[in-house]
Parts: structure tokens; sequence; C-alpha cells
């Protein structure tokens, strides 16, 4: 039986980045904390915590802190608000996500109905929002359809969503609007990710994506391999591993989220081959 491990998977830029930075600050500083979970990753999130940093939610919960901004971004008034309580900040937002921020506030500015492809709610949404104030957020052709499509429409997108969703939602907008302008922000950690992910799954006979329950590009990973191998797993640990998923199989292939770093794949992996050997 062979094991692998996709060709990308797992921590990206981004993620290392805003780690090296809230691990330097908490090695250096007594009062760290992340306004939010850093990332989307439970066990990542508990490690820091070991190391003195903390999650708040907003900057008023602390006092005389350093505050870091975690790789979503955020609006700009919590940056603000931060600076304002004497906070020292620290901005952790990943530059691929800054680029979201400046290309819907320069629509915007051009006249543009932004249109963000995402998910409602979700923090790095959230943050791109508070650069285009009255953009719409769209998570599927339905949240269009009710719309009146104006003549001039700009899209930029969720750096974790998926290029099929982009596709779609350009197809439909295209023959609506007179002056489509789209601005493809997906990452390139995350194209890379799914691809990889979705070449092995028609190779596996089981998959396992290793991340946070939490994460939006895990649950994409997760979502892609499934359409091609039905025996697919979501794990955010070794311990959810059930050996009855390996049986009968030839190949098990492991892919992992943006937010998980190398460490956690490898445990899964040594977790695996023990299962099987
Ligand atoms: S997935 Fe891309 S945008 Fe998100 S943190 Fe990683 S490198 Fe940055």
């Amino acid at each position: 039986m062979k094991v692998s491990i996709a060709q990308y998977a797992g921590a990206c830029f981004g993620v290392e980045r805003a780690l090296d930075i809230v691990v330097k600050n908490a090695e250096e500083k007594s009062n760290v904390v992340t306004l939010g979970p850093l990332i989307h990753n439970p066990q990542v999130v508990a490690d820091l915590d070991s190391k003195g940093v903390r999650v708040v939610s907003e900057p008023s919960d602390v006092d005389n802190a350093t505050v870091i901004v975690r790789t979503h971004g955020v609006v700009p008034e919590v940056i603000e608000s931060a600076k304002d309580l004497g906070h020292d900040v620290v901005d952790a937002t990943c530059p691929y996500v800054k680029k979201v921020h400046l290309a819907a506030s320069k629509l915007e500015a051009e006249g543009y109905q932004v249109v963000i492809v995402g998910e409602s709610g979700h923090p790095e949404v959230e943050g791109i929002v508070g650069h285009a104030k009255s953009a719409w957020v769209i998570g599927s052709i339905k949240d269009l359809e009710h719309l009146s499509i104006p003549k001039k429409v700009g899209v930029v997108v969720q750096t974790t969503q998926s290029q099929d969703l982009l596709q779609e939602i350009v197809s439909f907008l295209c023959i609506r609007c007179e002056n489509l302008k789209v601005i493809n922000t997906i990452c390139q950690a995350t194209s890379e990710r799914q691809a990889a992910a979705k070449s092995m799954a028609v190779q596996c006979d089981c998959m396992i994506v290793v991340g946070g329950k939490n994460s939006a590009n895990t649950t994409r990973l997760y979502e892609i391999c499934l359409q091609s191998c039905s025996n697919t797993h979501h794990i955010e640990t070794s311990d959810e591993l059930r050996v009855e998923w390996f049986k009968g199989c030839n190949h098990i292939g492991i892919t992992a989220g943006a937010s998980t770093p190398q460490k956690y794949i490898q445990i899964v992996k040594a977790a695996i081959d023990n299962l099987v050997a």
C-alpha cells in the first residue's frame, strides 16, 4: 500500500510569515495578543497559547498590548481603534490579502459595483468589504439572481475560493453588464493546493485532508477530493483516523490546508503508515 502526500500541501507563505511574526514578538515582548485566532487551525492556536500569545476579539479586550492582525486582515477601522487605544499594532495580514483590499478599493473608486466572490461572514471577506463598503459578497449564482446588475461591475475574489466558482460567476455577469473587469485574486498557494489535491484524488482509494474544521480552504480541499474519491475524510489530528477507511486500499493520499504546518502533516502520515503496516 502506498501513502503519499500531495505535491502542494500544508502551510503557505502567508501562514509561515504570520507565524514567524507572532513567535518573534512573543519572544521579545510580554503582552502579545492576536485579533481572533491567528489562523484557522486549533492546534497552532493552542501552541501559540502555550507561548503566552492570547486570542482577543476586540482591541478593547486588552490594555497596553502588542496586537497582531492575522493573515485574513481586518477592516481599517479596527487598526485605527487599536492604535487609538495605545496598542502597538503589528500587521501580519498576508500581502496577497492586502492586494485584494487594494484591488477592491480601486475598483470602487473607479465607479464599479464591486463583487467579492467569497463566503459571507468569513473574516477575510469582512476585511475586504471594509475596503469597498458598497461591495456585494457573492457565494453562488443564486446570490446574483435577485440583484439588478449595473453597467460597470468589478470582480475580486476571496483568496481561497475555487476557480470553478469564479468562472461560473464571471460567465453569469459577462452577458448581463456592459463593462466587466475581473481581478482574479485567488492566491497561487490555493490554486496549487486545489490542483494537486484534485489530481491526487483521482488516483487514490482514500484521501485524508488535514486541517482545521473551521478552515475555509481546507474544507474546499475536502470538497474537491470528495468529487473524485468518495472515501475522503477531513481530520484535524491523527486521533481521528480510522483503520477501516484504509481496508482494501492500494493508494492513500494526504493533502492539507494552507493553515496546516508541515509537522502536523508528517504526524498524520506516520500514524497512517503505522495503521496500515
Ligand atoms: S492562502 Fe494565499 S492569501 Fe491566504 S495566507 Fe496563504 S499565501 Fe496568503
